[in-house]
This record gives structure tokens, sequence and C-alpha cells, in this order.
């Protein structure tokens, strides 16, 4: 059984608030003109419930920010890095640390080293930056994850699982040797924060290990992932998130993290290794891009939060109170009639644009055009999750995903039970007058990951 309203409080007082704009509708109107209709493009000011994303956007603890004040600000041998790297042993097993700004950080050095131009990287659905990266590298991403996965209506438990005949079958195809490695993320951000099961994670362990390929976790929402599995998988009821945490690193080679999730950061990451050569390698190349291997990109102060961020992270009650208010929100979604992605995910709420919007064709991007009207509506903004983020493929032409999502992804320890109530109110507002909504055009479009900096018009 999944958390009821009344069992999720949050295990935290509030300390000190931010007061907010509120706005006009017509002040809104002017400020989604001025953003090209695109939510990435509206200054936050301008916004009063922001659910763009659950990236560094968290509140830290007190003790997060006492850790701020003993930012060793050293160039070499910052004493937070021992820390961090203490952290990432302790609570995800992994031996050895690459510290990156950034997620992406992380990813561009792993798939510098682990792609060669030609290879093949299996993963369950694409991540933005992540296929990126591994395109830049010569890669080609195929999606492996279940067939469940696109489809916002199945209620399978583990949508995020990978589906070991669609290895197969790329292993059949290219043989093992030109498969760069398996990248399992957990949970799954596009398929609406979509866990993985762990009999899932044996399975694609026992698999690639006999064949002597690898597996390279996204690690950056794995607390999440860990609560799904204690709270629906047989035989995890009794386990601590934290036991979860580590099995689920235990069945993987390395990882890459984004400590803007999970750990309640507002920036940071790092490539976690078992392997000592792919680490040395790692070590080299960031201080390319990054900074030195004892910084990577980050203050002394950042790994010092990140750190401590990292074992708030796992903390049965945290967990509870974090998911409990995506489930609020989820279910006051539904009671309105709200198409949502089902069964509700780790951090946020998907909305289907498809259902919502069965008007709009998707090449007039329906989800895009639905984040603007919620915007309007009273402030609230997120984020387009479909054809614009998908982007196009090497040809030139467009993906079109079978998703097409407005994405109401939840900041850690924010917003109160009362914004999840104003949230849902004004989406249902939407949702009465859909009929009069209309889709957009893109008058201008960026080369690289475009649905952040793309510009539209109202058709
Ligand atoms: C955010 C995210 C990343 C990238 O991390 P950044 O810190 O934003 O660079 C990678 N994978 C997933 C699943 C993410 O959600």
């Amino acid at each position: 059984m999944l958390p009821k309203r009344d069992s999720w409080a949050e295990p935290y007082k509030i300390k000190m608030v931010e007061l907010l704009k509120m706005t006009t509708p017509s002040q809104r109107k002017e400020a989604l003109k001025q953003a090209g209709f695109n939510t990435f493009l509206l200054k936050s000011e301008d916004v009063y419930i922001d659910l763009l994303t659950d990236s560094g956007t968290n509140a830290m603890s007190d003790r997060q920010w006492s850790g701020m004040m003993l930012g060793d600000e050293a160039y070499a041998g910052s004493k937070n890095y021992y820390h961090l790297e203490e952290a990432v042993k302790e609570v995800y097993g992994y031996q050895y640390l690459v510290p990156t700004h950034q997620g992406r950080g992380a990813e561009n050095i792993l798939s510098q080293i682990m792609i060669k131009p030609g290879d093949i990287v299996p993963g369950n659905m694409y991540f933005t930056t992540t296929r990126l990266h591994q395109e830049l590298a010569g890669g080609v991403f195929h999606d492996v994850i279940i067939d469940e996965a696109h489809d916002s209506a199945s209620d399978f438990p583990f949508k995020g699982n990978v589906d070991l005949n669609k290895v197969e079958k790329l292993v059949q195809e290219y043989g093992a040797e030109k498969i760069a490695y398996i990248c399992v993320a957990v949970t799954v951000n596009l398929a609406g924060g979509q866990p993985v099961s762990m009999e899932n994670l044996k399975g694609v362990r026992n698999y690639t290990q006999e064949r002597g390929i690898k597996v390279m976790l996204d690690m950056t929402r794995i607390a999440e992932n860990a609560y799904f599995i204690q709270q629906k998988e047989e035989g995890y009821r009794l386990k601590t998130i934290a036991e979860i945490v580590k099995e689920i690193c235990s069945y993987t080679d390395g990882a890459t993290f984004s400590g803007k999730k999970d750990a309640l950061v507002n920036i940071g990451g790092f490539l976690a290794l078992n392997d000592y050569d792919i680490f040395e390698e790692a070590r080299n190349l960031v201080v390319v891009y990054e900074g030195l291997h004892t910084y990577g990109g980050l203050a002394g102060r950042d790994m010092e939060a990140m750190s401590i961020g990292i074992y708030e992270s796992v903390q049965e009650e945290h967990m509870k109170a974090r998911i409990g208010q995506v489930f609020y929100l989820g279910d006051k979604m539904k009671e309105f009639g709200v198409p949502i992605v089902t069964p509700i995910g780790g951090h946020g709420i998907f909305v289907d644009a498809k259902q919502f919007l069965p008007h709009v064709s998707q090449d007039d991007f329906p989800a895009q055009a639905l984040a603007a009207e919620i915007y309007l509506d009273a402030g609230i903004r997120t984020m387009e999750r479909g054809i614009v983020s998908a982007g196009r493929n090497s040809k030139g032409e467009n993906y079109h995903p079978k998703l097409e999502l407005v994405r109401f992804t939840i900041p850690r320890r924010v917003y109160t039970q009362a914004h999840m109530d104003v949230i849902a109110e004004s989406t249902a507002r939407v949702y009465e007058r859909r009929n009069q909504i209309k889709g957009l055009k893109m008058i201008y479009e960026p080369k690289y990951l475009r649905f952040f900096q793309a510009r539209f018009e109202q058709l």
C-alpha cells in the first residue's frame, strides 16, 4: 500500500521563507508572449509555483547550510572532496569518485571514455542530455525499456524495467562487443518517474555479465526508486531505503549522478566507478572539462552540502513525505478527471497532453501549448516532455515519441500541501476549457536540446 494523505507529514519544520510575487492574468499573458510560449524562457520572478523541474530547486536543510560554512576552498585535496568520497562509498558502495559540476558533466566524461564511433548504447528510455552525450561521442542510442513504459495508461508497477529481449536483439544484430555499455536509469525520468524493479536489475546484471557488457547506472533518483521497490516489490518491505539503494548499485559497474535531484542540493554531480582503469581515464579527462579531480567544477562548500544531502536522501521519513506529496497532487488531479500517467511516479505528475488535447496534432506541439495555458491560468510553471524535448534524429527528422506529456515536477521540501491544492485546481480549470486550446508553431529552433530555447507562436 502506498502512503495515504494522513501519513506523510514533513519530517522538518520551516525556518525561513522566500516571498513570491503574485501576477495578474494580463501580466502573465505578456510574460508568456515575451517567452515565446516556452516556459524555460519565463523569468522566475513571474512564476508563482515553479514546477519546471526538481533539478537544483530543492530546499537545503540547516545541516546542509552549516556544511556550506565548512567549505575548504583549496584548489587541490579539499577535505570536502574526501567527505563526498566517503558518502559515495558508504551510501552507494562505489569505490572511485570523480566529482563534476552536475550530471551531464559526468555523462560527457563517461561517454567519451566508453563509446567508440558506431557503438550501440542501449538504455531504458532516453534522457535528453544523456543521449546527446552518447551521440556526440559517436554512439547510437537504442531504447530497450519495456513497452508498458510508452503506454501512459498501463498500471504496471515497474514501468522503468529493461526489456532483455530488446537487448538480446541488439546483441544478435551487432554483437556484444559493439555494445559500449547498457545505461540503466533509476527512476526513468521521461517515462514519468517510473521505477525499475530489483528483479529486473538482477536480470540485467546476469545477462550482461555473461556477455562482458558493462552496466552504467543513471542514478539521479535512486533513493526514489528504492522507495518504490520497498513499497511494491516482494521481499523488500522490511528493508531500509539505504539497504535497497546499496543493493541497486551492487548490480552495476559505475554511475553518473546529478546531485541536483535526490541529493537535495542546488548544484553538483559525479561519476562513480568500480573499475580502476576507467576511473583513471575519467580522473584524467575531468581536468579538461570540469576542473581538478578533487573538485570537478564544484566549490568545496557544494561538495560538503552534497555529501550531507546524500545521507538525508536515504532517510525513510524524508522519502515517505517526498513521494507522499507527489501522490497527494496526483490523486487530486485524478479526482478532477485530469488525464495523468499512471502509476504515479517519483518526482512529479505527468499530464497526458494527447488525451488532454486530442484535437491538437502532435506536430502542433500539444504539450508545449498545454504548459503555456497552465502558466496563464495561475502562474504555475511546468515543462513540455513530448515532441519538442525529443528533438530530431541524425537525419534531421523529428522524433515522434509516444508520450506527449506536461511535467509537473515537485521540488523537494519546497512547497506545501496548500500549494498542491492550488496546482490541481488550476489544472482542473484549464481542463474545463480544453476545447478552446490551440496548438503552436515553432518559429525558432536551436540545434541542440531545442526544448530549452525554442520559441513558438499560437496557431
Ligand atoms: C537531470 C538528469 C540528468 C542530468 O543531470 P544535470 O545535473 O541536469 O546535468 C541525467 N539523467 C537524468 C535522469 C536526469 O533527471
